[in-house]
């Protein structure tokens, strides 16, 4: 199996139109980041978790030339406002959980527009299954309340094989569903930002306290936006173990 970072950035990416800070007037590539998102390849079927803004350009860059599946973790516009690239793709699968499809369906006014556009674009709940030795289900996690205080559903995705397991945690400030999150060899986590906000982020702060409370074996931190500055926080986490900041173009084969 192959992962692939094709985003590793906040909701505004980095660098932030406008910004001088160091981090978006860095030379350093790996500060060079687009919106979240990731691509799996198991047995040729390639897995996108989120499609935001950047995605179009994602998927040129990465020469992406098949979606199978396309999870969604939440209706937040840095993961979800590509969507009308998955028009293009004959016969996807779009998966996310019961709530945040909810949300997805009174956002865009039933998903009539997609399908209207491409029939054979299939979307529902997943239910956890498997694509060869591969078994992939969710993890429930707490996101933010927005500005009208209403809760954003968010989900994780879980992938374990008799070789290898692995989370994705993306935009979370909370965890329900711990007991999944146990004796894994990989926790991709949110990084927002140095601390535990109230914008729903753990940020990197929170993702050291998930670490230790479930001990993976690795961790990777992504969703990172313009405060954190990669080497200084490369620099920062290995004192708290295998914990490391994933950058845009990042593959690991595991
Ligand atoms: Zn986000
Ligand atoms: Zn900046
Ligand atoms: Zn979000």
């Amino acid at each position: 199996m192959k992962i692939k970072f094709l985003g590793t950035g906040g909701c505004l990416g980095t660098p932030q139109w406008n910004c001088n800070c160091k981090t978006c007037t860095s030379d350093n590539p790996k500060n060079f980041r687009l919106r979240p998102a990731l691509l799996f390849e198991i047995d040729d079927k390639n897995i996108l978790i989120d499609f935001g803004q950047d995605i179009r350009y994602q998927l040129i860059k990465y020469h992406i030339k098949k979606l199978d599946y396309a999870f969604l973790t939440h209706v937040h516009r840095d993961h979800q406002n590509g969507m009308e690239q998955l028009s293009l793709q004959e016969n996807i699968k779009l998966w996310t959980s019961e709530d945040v499809l909810e949300e997805l369906l009174a956002k865009e006014n039933g998903m009539l527009w997609i399908k209207t556009r491409n029939p054979s674009i299939d979307i529902d709940v997943l239910k956890p299954f498997s694509i060869g030795d591969v078994k992939i289900d969710l993890i429930k996690l707490i996101h933010q309340k927005d500005y009208i205080k209403k809760r954003v559903a968010c989900t994780g995705y879980l992938f374990k094989s008799a070789k290898f397991s692995f989370a994705y945690l993306s935009d979370y400030n909370d965890i329900i569903e711990k007991e999944k999150l146990y004796n894994l060899d990989l926790i991709i986590s949110d990084g927002n930002n140095w601390k535990t906000t109230g914008t729903g982020h753990v940020g990197i702060e929170g993702a050291i306290k998930v670490y230790n409370e479930f001990k993976p074996k690795q961790m990777l931190l992504t969703h990172l936006n313009h405060t954190t500055e990669h080497t200084e926080v490369e620099k920062y986490t290995k004192q708290f173990g295998n914990i490391a900041p994933a950058y845009d173009g990042l593959e690991i084969e595991i």
